[in-house]
């Protein structure tokens, strides 16, 4: 297929007025004026985009990836990508061993067949190694230590295919853990971090990620160090739901001058009540309430986000961050971070052609997926 007449967001994050020429599944041609015997597509001036890169969600339309059957995940599959999202990490929460291991083989299974919708690029296990102050939405009773909940089970599960783990690096033998697993995923810290030291720690001996910024983390104190005075130091990666419920949108802009634009990967954290209306719902085996798309236990903590990654996009550019690099934050910096990025995250020739179109408006007008 040709696609002639775009505004191409090229791998040096600017928009260029090009042809795309994709054979294959792939990118095979970025030209001036492309003459080929192929079906042509006018993009009429639009931007042409990566598709964005979700690498932390939990689930949507009344579904939780917990415990999605391959249908109901290709259901919310077609969802995301209606939504411009071509690839994303189906995330877990803390659980009984078995529901993790059972979830992650499901994953690995539904990523053998074609499906349709938004590719499955791997797992991304949110829960257990979590400090219980900071655990936010997961349950204490399935919190755990390395050593009581062994990786090795869950990643043979999931045939290899975990991305990302979260750990608090308060959590007995952090240190260890990322030194012993850094090559098989990418280890982001979270759901912890008042021990400024055992931040260093955990970041000197290789974790390349922080989860969620600012959520379920001590804030910035000016004298008292913690998670994001380490994160900043190392200057790794951060995930940031950018939905305006979670982190303020000044704070939103702050993040992005600490960390840069070539750090910042937007999240949704989105849960089965995503693309859902207000309501009660349950999450991680504990109900909560939406109201207002703002998604609440009864303890009054927020359990996860309710937008979807183009609200994201749509609400940086409406905050004064140039399309370019909220775009940037959404699909290149998320495959750098989780290491897919010699095939995902960019317009270029050999990529696979996970290509959204979108209008003057941001609004998603055509997708197509590798
Ligand atoms: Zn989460």
């Amino acid at each position: 297929m040709l696609i002639k007449n775009a505004l191409v967001y090229t791998k040096d994050f600017i928009f260029e007025n090009k042809d795309l020429l994709v054979k294959d599944g792939k990118i095979a041609e970025i030209g001036e004026s492309i003459a080929a015997d192929d079906e042509v597509f006018d993009a009429q001036g639009a931007y042409l985009i990566p598709g964005f890169i979700n690498i932390h969600v939990h689930g949507a339309i009344g579904y939780d990836v917990m415990e999605t059957t391959p249908d109901e995940l290709e259901e919310v599959s077609k969802f995301f990508m209606n939504d411009g999202v071509t690839s994303y990490l189906p995330t877990t929460v803390a659980a009984p061993y078995e529901e993790v291991e059972a979830a992650a083989k499901r994953f690995a299974e539904y990523m053998k067949s074609p499906r349709e919708g938004a590719h499955v690029l791997g797992v991304n296990i949110e829960g257990p190694y979590l400090n219980v102050n900071f655990r936010g939405a997961h349950a204490t009773q399935y919190l755990a230590t390395p050593e009581s909940f062994s990786i090795d089970g869950i990643q043979k599960a999931a045939e290899g295919q975990i991305k990302v783990i979260t750990l608090a690096p308060e959590v007995e033998g952090a240190a260890a853990f990322v030194k012993a697993y850094k090559e098989q995923f990418k280890i982001s810290l979270g759901h912890g971090g008042d021990d400024y030291e055992k931040c260093v720690e955990a970041f000197e001996a290789g974790a390349t990620q922080v989860t969620h910024l600012f959520n379920t983390m001590p804030p910035i104190h000016h004298r008292n160090r913690g998670l994001i005075h380490a994160a900043f130091e190392a200057g790794v990666y951060a995930e940031l739901i950018c939905d305006n419920v979670h982190v303020d949108k000044s704070v939103v802009l702050m993040a992005i001058k600490m960390f840069g634009t070539d750090k910042i990967c937007v999240i949704t954290d989105g849960v089965h009540a995503t693309g859902r209306k207000d309501g009660r719902y349950s999450f991680a085996g504990a109900p909560f309430t939406v109201v207002n798309g703002v998604a609440k236990n009864d303890d009054g903590n927020l359990v996860g986000g309710t937008s979807t990654m183009l609200q994201c996009v749509q609400n940086l550019v409406s905050w004064g961050i140039s399309i370019e690099d909220a775009v940037r934050m959404a699909t290149a910096n998320p495959a750098d971070a989780i290491g897919v990025s010699d095939v995902k995250g960019r317009i270029d020739v050999g990529m696979d052609a996970d290509l959204v179109l979108l209008d003057k408006a941001l609004n998603v007008k055509k997708v197509w997926k590798k």
